[in-house]
């Protein structure tokens, strides 16, 4: 027994039933999503909000369209979601962080940039520096950026909540409305958690 109930139980302590494959790097990075819903805490079937995260956190939140000084000619095409989605600043002096949203996206989009961005931050990422040379616009660490999008869709999609309600809404539909994604990054946790198969064909 745990003497002291408050303190959360480490991460190897997490009942295997609620992991994939372990070994693999998904496993992985299911614990550390699990870290993260526990900070609200939440069950595994239940929806994980980003901004309420981000609240607890202490994270500032700034969108686009609240930038309402910036010129038109320089705002229209900041609003190209292709360009960029969101961006994370640590601010020097007091250490208190700001997230820029790109919100004309998706607001289901939108859920999924904020959760990623949260996890280059509680992961430590250092930030991508703006640049020409990409295609993007911006430096990209192909590992990090895998890493925070992965972590950050798993939070927002646990393995053993989706496991659950497979049974209960099995359609991609039915199961990304109630996680509130989009159907490409329920599609995405489904495949990589190889659960694909407990659908019924499409
Ligand atoms: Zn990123």
């Amino acid at each position: 027994m745990n003497p002291d109930s408050s303190t959360p139980p480490p991460t190897h302590s997490i009942r295997t039933d609620l992991l994939p494959r372990p070994g693999t790097r998904w496993c992985e990075y299911e614990k550390r999503a699990l870290e993260i819903r526990r900070l609200i805490p939440l069950r595994p079937e239940q929806p994980l909000d980003p901004f309420q995260l981000a609240h607890l956190l202490q994270f500032q939140i700034l969108r686009l369209s609240e930038l309402d000084q910036l010129p038109p000619d320089l705002r229209q095409p900041l609003r190209d979601v292709k360009l960029w989605s969101g961006a994370a600043l640590r601010l020097p002096n007091q250490g208190s962080v700001l997230i820029l949203l790109n919100d004309s996206q998706s607001p289901r989009r939108l859920r999924a940039t904020l959760m990623e961005e949260i996890c280059h931050l509680l992961l430590g990422h250092p930030p991508s520096r703006l640049t020409l040379e990409e295609p993007t616009g911006r430096t990209f660490a192909r590992h990090v950026e895998e890493e925070a999008y992965a972590i950050g869709a798993a939070a927002l999609v646990p393995f053993a909540g989706l496991r659950q309600l497979i049974p209960r809404h099995p359609s991609i539909e039915a199961l990304a409305d109630h996680f509130i994604v989009s159907r490409a990054l329920l599609r995405y946790r489904l495949t990589v958690l190889q659960l694909r198969h407990f659908l019924p064909p499409a």
